[in-house]
């Protein structure tokens, strides 16, 4: 595969035949059977940011992952783009997994941390202004560096809740198909995934899941401040990874 990166539409058409043509040099007959029917086992919801793809993260071929994008990843329930997709997701696909993946570094949860005015996306963030608000307390105990990085997870886990408790979950677990909703976080800075550790199938109380979800979120990052603190004051200077 080519490094360098596409500057304009003649070099995008240009890789996308490259890649056409090398699919079926080494696959043959993959397109013929893409054709016929799509079956993937599990649906990313991720953020629309560009450094978070969600295919090439998890190493899944066309065909393999359903795949919903937002502005940092949210679900809310009058979002009928979202609920559409997770329906068709869970009732025809039938994947298997649902995961919510949001990402450090993300440009939403950063302006719903600073309250920042952007425009018509400003009553999207304050979907994660909610969630910031209802986590003051862990929030501001942190230092500014490391809040967005703690309410990056605690947006993940609350859109998982939001996922659980739509009527198309509700609907499939009373009906007792087995699906799973993920949370999880990718370091840009590493491009690795974190599994959030909240995960639902219907089977457990939410809310307990919850509530250790955000006391984990809580104890890792009031951790790494205090890491942080005693880093410098033993004057080692030396900056933490961001996660
Ligand atoms: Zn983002």
């Amino acid at each position: 595969m080519e490094n360098d990166t596409p500057d304009n539409l003649e070099d995008l058409f240009a890789h996308n035949r490259a890649w056409s043509s090398r699919m079926e040099r080494d696959r043959p007959g993959f397109f013929t059977s893409l054709v016929k029917q799509q079956t993937p086992k599990y649906m990313w919801i991720g953020c629309s940011d560009s450094r978070v793809p969600a295919n090439q993260i998890t190493g899944l071929e066309p065909g393999e992952v359903f795949v919903h994008r937002n502005v940092a990843n949210i679900v809310v329930h009058s979002d009928l783009n979202a609920l559409s997709a997770i329906q068709f997701a869970v009732e025809r696909l039938k994947v298997q997994h649902i995961m919510v993946v949001g990402h450090y570094g993300c440009g939403g949860v950063q302006a719903a941390l600073e309250n920042m005015r952007i425009g018509l996306a400003d009553n999207w963030i304050r979907h994660i202004q909610d969630v910031r608000d209802r986590h003051r307390v862990m929030l501001n105990a942190l230092p500014e560096a490391l809040r967005a990085n703690a309410l990056c997870e605690l947006n993940v886990t609350e859109q998982v809740i939001n996922v659980a408790v739509s009527t198309v979950m509700e609907d499939a677990w009373s009906r007792g198909q087995a699906v799973a909703i993920h949370g999880w976080a990718f370091g840009v800075h590493d491009g690795l995934l974190q599994d959030l550790g909240m995960t639902l199938d219907g089977s457990k109380p939410m809310e307990a899941l919850y509530e250790a979800a955000v006391e984990r979120i809580r104890h890792k990052w009031s951790k790494r401040a205090e890491e942080q603190k005693a880093q410098q004051q033993a004057g080692s200077g030396e900056a933490q990874p961001a996660a």
